[in-house]
Protein backbone atom coordinates (compact mmCIF):
# COMPACT_ATOMS: atom_id res chain seq x y z
CA UNK A 1 0.00 0.00 0.00
CA UNK A 2 1.26 3.77 -1.00
CA UNK A 3 0.18 6.73 0.83
CA UNK A 4 0.70 10.05 0.11
CA UNK A 5 1.81 10.84 3.58
CA UNK A 6 -0.63 13.91 3.92
CA UNK A 7 1.32 16.37 1.19
CA UNK A 8 0.15 17.38 -1.85
CA UNK A 9 1.39 16.53 -4.96
CA UNK A 10 2.64 20.04 -6.34
CA UNK A 11 1.64 21.43 -9.05
CA UNK A 12 5.58 21.32 -10.55
CA UNK A 13 9.39 21.22 -8.85
CA UNK A 14 9.68 25.38 -8.96
CA UNK A 15 6.23 25.69 -7.26
CA UNK A 16 7.61 23.08 -4.86
CA UNK A 17 10.45 24.90 -3.82
CA UNK A 18 8.71 27.93 -3.70
CA UNK A 19 6.60 27.12 -1.21
CA UNK A 20 8.56 25.05 0.75
CA UNK A 21 12.51 26.08 0.18
CA UNK A 22 13.28 29.23 2.74
CA UNK A 23 15.20 31.66 0.68
CA UNK A 24 18.79 32.98 1.77
CA UNK A 25 18.71 36.37 3.49
CA UNK A 26 20.19 38.90 0.79
CA UNK A 27 23.74 39.96 1.81
CA UNK A 28 23.38 42.91 -0.60
CA UNK A 29 20.46 45.24 -1.58
CA UNK A 30 21.05 48.44 -2.65
CA UNK A 31 19.14 51.26 -1.14
CA UNK A 32 20.40 54.07 -3.40
CA UNK A 33 21.49 56.10 -0.72
CA UNK A 34 24.40 57.40 -3.40
CA UNK A 35 27.51 57.27 -0.96
CA UNK A 36 29.92 55.27 -3.17
CA UNK A 37 29.17 58.07 -5.64
CA UNK A 38 30.78 60.69 -3.28
CA UNK A 39 34.30 61.25 -3.59
CA UNK A 40 37.17 61.64 -5.39
CA UNK A 41 37.74 57.91 -5.27
CA UNK A 42 38.36 57.62 -9.50
CA UNK A 43 36.19 55.57 -11.38
CA UNK A 44 38.14 54.56 -13.94
CA UNK A 45 36.67 53.67 -17.26
CA UNK A 46 38.40 50.89 -19.75
CA UNK A 47 38.23 51.66 -23.88
CA UNK A 48 34.92 49.19 -24.35
CA UNK A 49 33.28 50.74 -21.26
CA UNK A 50 34.36 54.22 -23.25
CA UNK A 51 32.86 53.11 -26.46
CA UNK A 52 29.06 51.66 -24.59
CA UNK A 53 28.80 55.01 -22.43
CA UNK A 54 29.15 57.18 -25.60
CA UNK A 55 27.03 55.34 -27.68
CA UNK A 56 24.07 55.08 -24.70
CA UNK A 57 24.50 59.07 -23.91
CA UNK A 58 24.08 59.22 -27.59
CA UNK A 59 27.30 61.75 -27.64
CA UNK A 60 30.83 60.85 -29.46
CA UNK A 61 33.58 59.10 -27.60
CA UNK A 62 35.72 62.25 -28.32
CA UNK A 63 32.97 64.25 -26.51
CA UNK A 64 32.39 61.71 -23.22
CA UNK A 65 36.14 61.86 -22.77
CA UNK A 66 36.27 65.83 -22.94
CA UNK A 67 33.09 66.12 -20.62
CA UNK A 68 32.84 63.99 -18.38
CA UNK A 69 36.27 62.04 -17.75
CA UNK A 70 39.64 63.20 -16.93
CA UNK A 71 42.85 61.27 -17.12
CA UNK A 72 43.90 60.14 -13.45
CA UNK A 73 47.47 57.96 -12.77
CA UNK A 74 47.71 57.31 -16.44
CA UNK A 75 44.47 56.18 -16.58
CA UNK A 76 40.73 57.58 -17.74
CA UNK A 77 38.03 57.65 -15.03
CA UNK A 78 34.75 59.60 -14.58
CA UNK A 79 34.95 63.53 -13.31
CA UNK A 80 33.33 64.45 -10.04
CA UNK A 81 30.83 67.46 -10.33
CA UNK A 82 31.05 70.64 -7.77
CA UNK A 83 28.99 69.08 -5.30
CA UNK A 84 31.90 66.37 -5.20
CA UNK A 85 29.01 63.46 -6.23
CA UNK A 86 30.54 61.40 -9.46
CA UNK A 87 29.45 63.73 -12.75
CA UNK A 88 26.53 61.19 -13.63
CA UNK A 89 25.23 60.74 -10.40
CA UNK A 90 21.73 62.60 -9.64
CA UNK A 91 20.10 62.89 -6.26
CA UNK A 92 16.69 62.09 -7.92
CA UNK A 93 17.18 59.33 -10.62
CA UNK A 94 20.83 58.22 -9.16
CA UNK A 95 23.38 56.84 -12.05
CA UNK A 96 22.45 58.70 -15.28
CA UNK A 97 24.63 55.59 -16.80
CA UNK A 98 22.96 52.76 -14.67
CA UNK A 99 22.56 50.69 -17.70
CA UNK A 100 26.32 50.53 -19.28
CA UNK A 101 27.62 51.59 -15.55
CA UNK A 102 31.63 51.10 -15.15
CA UNK A 103 32.95 47.81 -13.64
CA UNK A 104 33.95 49.20 -10.13
CA UNK A 105 30.50 50.62 -9.89
CA UNK A 106 28.36 46.85 -11.42
CA UNK A 107 31.00 44.98 -8.78
CA UNK A 108 30.79 46.74 -5.80
CA UNK A 109 30.47 45.69 -3.18
CA UNK A 110 31.89 42.15 -4.14
CA UNK A 111 34.92 43.37 -4.80
CA UNK A 112 37.88 40.82 -4.85
CA UNK A 113 39.44 42.86 -1.94
CA UNK A 114 36.23 42.49 -0.08
CA UNK A 115 34.97 38.88 -0.37
CA UNK A 116 38.38 37.86 0.12
CA UNK A 117 39.09 39.28 3.57
CA UNK A 118 36.84 39.53 6.65
CA UNK A 119 38.39 42.62 8.24
CA UNK A 120 37.80 44.29 4.59
CA UNK A 121 33.84 43.15 4.44
CA UNK A 122 33.66 44.97 8.29
CA UNK A 123 34.96 48.33 6.81
CA UNK A 124 32.63 47.84 3.80
CA UNK A 125 29.85 47.30 5.97
CA UNK A 126 30.48 50.35 7.40
CA UNK A 127 30.61 52.51 4.52
CA UNK A 128 27.67 50.83 2.62
CA UNK A 129 24.18 50.44 4.26
CA UNK A 130 23.09 48.19 1.08
CA UNK A 131 25.36 45.27 2.73
CA UNK A 132 23.03 42.99 4.83
CA UNK A 133 24.64 43.27 8.91
CA UNK A 134 22.98 40.41 9.70
CA UNK A 135 24.60 37.91 6.99
CA UNK A 136 27.67 36.16 8.17
CA UNK A 137 30.67 36.86 5.89
CA UNK A 138 30.48 33.53 4.57
CA UNK A 139 26.98 34.23 3.36
CA UNK A 140 28.12 37.66 2.17
CA UNK A 141 30.84 35.93 0.14
CA UNK A 142 28.66 32.75 -1.29
CA UNK A 143 26.60 35.47 -2.96
CA UNK A 144 29.51 37.31 -4.80
CA UNK A 145 28.61 37.38 -8.48
S1 LIG B 1 26.63 52.94 -0.78
FE1 LIG B 1 25.72 50.89 -1.03
S2 LIG B 1 23.53 51.17 -0.70
FE2 LIG B 1 24.41 53.21 -1.09
S3 LIG B 1 24.18 53.52 -3.31
FE3 LIG B 1 26.19 52.63 -2.97
S4 LIG B 1 25.90 50.42 -3.21
FE4 LIG B 1 23.88 51.33 -2.91
S1 LIG C 1 28.96 55.86 -12.73
FE1 LIG C 1 26.98 55.76 -11.71
S2 LIG C 1 27.20 54.20 -10.09
FE2 LIG C 1 29.26 54.79 -10.79
S3 LIG C 1 29.92 56.39 -9.36
FE3 LIG C 1 28.98 57.39 -11.14
S4 LIG C 1 26.83 57.71 -10.60
FE4 LIG C 1 27.69 56.20 -9.17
Amino acid sequence: MTGNLGLNKPSSPAKFMKDHIISPMKAFQCCMCGECCYGEGGIFVEKDEIRKIAHFLGITQKALLSRFCEEKYGRISVKTGPDKFCIFFDKITHCLIHPVKPKPCSLWPFYPAIVSDRENWEMAKDACPGINKDCTFEEFISQAH
